[in-house]
């Protein structure tokens, strides 16, 4: 463990008081590592067959993983999008955040998508999912794990959040801002954060923290709610956070968290009832976190314009392919964009001009004169509403091998296309013909 900055500690120590010792021992354990239980594909006898598990307090699919030594990434379930690997205490904004069926909700710093797919997984394929990322290059790994995860009812965008929320203006039932921070929460997971450490970082990082929370209340409807979360320890970037936010929104006020995990934050630092915040220790069983939930109790009317809808007259093709492969009716609106065909969420508001880079999900392209479906639509398919599918177990050789990109000799099915599943959640697909499947695994994902 790197030396940890003296300044830091001090204001640790001032937090913390007696409790600071066992602070101060936690950096002698090894961190958490948490896995979340991805329902929307996924139960968790299968993840109790493969892991050594315990359950985590803070939130009903996550889980501690006891073996340290396991190679989750390269795991075949972690391909197919049955978990997400998440450090424990970080699950605990969307718990408090709660979303349910129907919701429209936003999430305003979104990558690498650990917390917008456990919004996906509450919201069990009903509502909108936006989810935000302010740096283009960070939007890929949000992408492909919204894929990975098989969420079909998700946009993704990377806008600036003044923009994002102004035109979006009172639109979502509830709003997350999971900001960027100072990340003093991570010390242990990641030492080299350490050197990053100084007094003005953390105060850059503060008054960015209050510009995107005064964004994010735009885009608030009357009587949602905001939660905001960090994985920094510092005042700074918490209560005082919240403290200048409520004074420049009088509209919002500060609500109650009522939960059995984590602690009361602190009213010492000027935010009134600053004890109705949340704060997460190494202590409490995750590496750390600072969440607030905040109502907004103005009349905030939505201005949005509806998304207006092409009509699907000339995508016959596209939706010949769908019912070819799927046994279920279509789920959303098939949409043809240049030579590439997607199946967009139903109720999205207008989308243009704040940098969507996905909206639901990527059906197939035009090659020619046929239409070569993508991998994210396997993705998005559960096993039974396949036509075709041919499933592997987790531990079989067959798995490994189309993970690693390889042709598999098999006698199966039908000819054509068809999904390939992992002790049943489906995790790719391979177009099958004469007792060989070509695969279709993209490259990038690929196994070494
Ligand atoms: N919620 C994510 C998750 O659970 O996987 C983690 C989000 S991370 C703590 C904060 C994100 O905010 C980063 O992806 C960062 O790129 C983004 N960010 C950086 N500057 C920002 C800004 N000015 N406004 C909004 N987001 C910003």
């Amino acid at each position: 463990m790197k030396k940890l900055p003296n300044e830091f500690l001090n204001i640790m120590k001032s937090m913390l008081k007696e409790e600071y010792v066992n602070f101060l021992k936690s950096y002698d354990e090894s961190p958490y590592i948490g896995i979340r239980i991805n329902e929307l594909k996924c139960d968790l006898k299968k993840i109790r067959n493969e892991f050594n598990i315990k359950k985590t307090m803070f939130c009903k699919e996550g889980y501690y993983i006891l073996d340290n030594d396991v190679k989750l990434g390269m795991h075949p379930l972690h391909h197919a999008g049955a978990f997400y690997v998440q450090e424990p205490s970080a699950s605990a904004a969307v718990s408090i955040l709660n979303p349910v069926k129907g919701e429209k909700i936003l999430d305003l710093c979104a990558a690498p998508g650990g917390k917008s797919t456990q919004i996906a997984s509450m919201l069990k394929g009903s509502g909108l999912l936006w989810s935000n990322e302010v740096v283009k290059n960070r939007t890929q790994i949000l992408l492909s794990n919204i894929e990975r995860m098989g969420v079909r009812n998700s946009v993704i965008s990377s806008c600036r959040p003044e923009i994002l929320c102004s035109k979006l203006n009172g639109f979502f039932d509830k709003v997350l801002v999971d900001a960027p921070c100072s990340g003093e929460g991570m010390f242990r997971k990641d030492p080299e954060a350490i050197k990053y450490w100084s007094r003005e970082h953390v105060k850059m990082c503060a008054v960015r923290q209050l510009a995107v929370l005064n964004n994010a209340a735009k885009a608030v409807k009357a009587g949602g709610t905001i939660v905001y979360s960090t994985c920094t320890f510092s005042p700074d970037e918490n209560e005082k956070v919240i403290e200048k936010f409520l004074i420049e929104n009088p509209e919002f006020s500060l609500e109650n968290i009522d939960k059995n995990f984590g602690r009361s934050a602190f009213s010492k630092y000027g935010l009134t009832d600053g004890n109705k915040a949340l704060r997460i220790f190494p202590m409490d069983g995750g590496e750390g976190h600072f969440i607030a939930k905040l109502r907004c109790n103005t009349d905030n009317r939505s201005t949005v314009k509806k998304y207006i809808y092409k009509s699907m007259r000339n995508i016959k093709d596209a939706y010949e392919l769908f019912e070819s492969i799927f046994s279920i009716k279509l789920y959303g609106n098939i949409e043809r964009i240049q030579n590439t065909y997607f199946i967009l969420p139903n109720d999205l508001p207008d989308i243009s001009g704040l940098g969507v880079i996905r909206a639901g999900v990527k059906l197939g392209e035009q090659k020619g004169s046929r239409i070569e479906p993508s991998h994210a639509l396997f993705m998005s398919a559960r096993f039974n509403e396949l036509n075709n599918c041919i499933n592997f177990d987790c531990n079989s050789s067959e798995i490994y091998a189309f993970l690693k990109g390889k042709e598999i000799e098999i006698d199966c099915c039908e000819k054509g296309y068809v999904g390939v599943s992992v002790d049943s959640i489906v995790t790719g697909f391979g177009k099958y013909a004469d007792g060989r499947l070509k695969n279709k695994y993209p490259k990038g994902l690929r196994n070494n």
